[in-house]
């Protein structure tokens, strides 16, 4: 394990700029607190230079996966990976999966994307995609309405589980208790992405009739705890390996400090010691009943969810800025690192970006661009007719020490 852990770090800081630049003597590093703890705002300032060398003629020739980071602090960051180190990075989330909740990777499944990963499909009101055995749904948008025909084409789909955020659960979970359906198909639900609170996994508990449990990952490094059948969420080690920080300072036990995470399969754009803005505490001596040996995870603070509200009662998702900001990403490259929505009023919505300081400097040429491709790629009509204020700046937010640090602020 610690080999792992240590062939990884040397072969970063051998070929990767970003760690190269920072002129560690590799003979030196014998342990991972012998290098620096690294932050996404660092990797931003020039995001080429976290890609390994071996894989630059790949990333040119466009031949990588990319993956997004979730936007949920509001900062963008753009991960690679080839296919196969991809595959790894999941498989021990799929063997646990099996192991505890009989799901195999040929069960049919739902789940709900921001960005769509092929052309997507309509039927009525619904943007949806299908891959192998498995359905998505565009989480833009998503009306009481829209609801109310996803679960729908859940009922016709006939899913063994569902993968989704627990905001996203919850507000399908609303629909189904109002219209009193149920979907009988689905045995398991894995929640990821957000903040999962005791109240919310009851109230899905009750309205779903099924199991339940907890993934927690992220789109730059894949998964990095997974939740067995007695409710503990242990570190899956063969893909991330996970400390926790205080000042830079590595925690040994049971004490609440920042999560830093090393990946052990993404060769391509290697994150070392990647602070991610979550925080949690480690238990590395127990004796869990499910049999597993690896460190408990609890979080302490983390993505919460939040929602637009519309005057007439409906909770919108407010993924519909995320998506928005992937589509001026998508045409304009990365030019905003970040971003915040406050919600204002029902109809008035404030829109901070954080952007480039080369940008910056040019802001009238590019901001006209920002706001016809932001406002263009908001389909929803009730939130397309609302009053947008844009506002800039080059300084990125600084972490809110409550854990609320998101990128849609709700109206209060
Ligand atoms: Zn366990």
């Amino acid at each position: 394990m610690k080999e792992k852990i240590l062939r990884m770090i040397k072969y970063a800081y051998t070929n990767v700029p970003l760690y190269e630049k920072k002129n560690i003597d590799i003979t030196s590093i014998k342990d991972i607190k012998d290098v620096p703890v690294i932050r996404k705002e660092e990797i931003m300032v020039d995001w080429e230079e976290g890609i390994s060398s071996n894989y630059l003629m790949k990333y040119l020739q466009g031949k990588l996966m990319s993956s997004w980071t979730s936007g949920s602090t509001g900062k963008c960051l753009r991960v690679l990976w080839t296919k196969e180190q991809y595959n790894q990075s999941l498989l021990p989330l799929w063997i646990l999966r099996h192991r505890f909740y009989d799901i195999k990777p040929t069960d049919k499944f739902c789940y709900f994307y921001n960005t769509p990963n092929v052309e997507h499909r309509k039927k009525g009101n619904v943007f949806y995609e299908i891959i192998e055995n498995s359905m998505g749904f565009y989480k833009n948008n998503l009306s009481e309405e829209v609801i109310c025909n996803i679960i729908d084409m859940i009922k016709e789909y006939s899913p063994r589980w569902l993968m989704l955020q627990p905001s996203t659960a919850v507000l399908i979970g609303r629909t189904m208790e109002k219209l009193e359906i149920s979907l009988s198909s689905v045995e398991y639900i894995e929640l990821s992405g957000e903040m999962l609170f005791e109240e919310t996994r009851n109230y899905l508990k009750k309205i779903f009739g099924c199991t339940i449990a907890n993934q927690y990952g992220c789109n730059e490094l894949n998964s990095i705890a997974y939740e067995c059948p007695e409710g503990n969420l242990h570190c899956l080690e063969s893909n991330v390996y996970v400390e926790v920080v205080k000042k830079e300072k590595r925690i040994e036990n049971k004490e609440e400090g920042e999560l830093c995470l090393t990946t052990l399969n993404n060769e391509t754009m290697p994150l070392v010691r990647y602070a991610i803005g979550d925080s949690g505490l480690l238990r590395y001596h127990h004796s869990c009943n499910c049999g597993l040996k690896s460190p408990i995870l609890e979080l302490t603070s983390g993505r919460i969810s939040t929602y637009i509200q519309h005057e007439d009662g409906t909770l919108l998702s407010p993924y519909i800025f995320i998506h928005a900001v992937h589509s001026i990403i998508e045409m304009l490259g990365d030019v905003i690192i970040q971003f915040r929505v406050i919600q204002k009023e029902y109809q008035k919505f404030e829109v901070i970006f954080v952007i480039l300081d080369e940008v910056y400097e040019n802001l009238e040429e590019i901001s006209a661009h920002i706001e016809e491709i932001f406002l263009n790629s908001i389909d929803e009509k009730r939130l397309k007719n609302s009053k947008y204020i844009f506002l800039y700046t080059n300084h990125v937010f600084a972490d809110d020490k409550t854990g609320k640090c998101t990128y849609f602020e709700m109206m209060v």
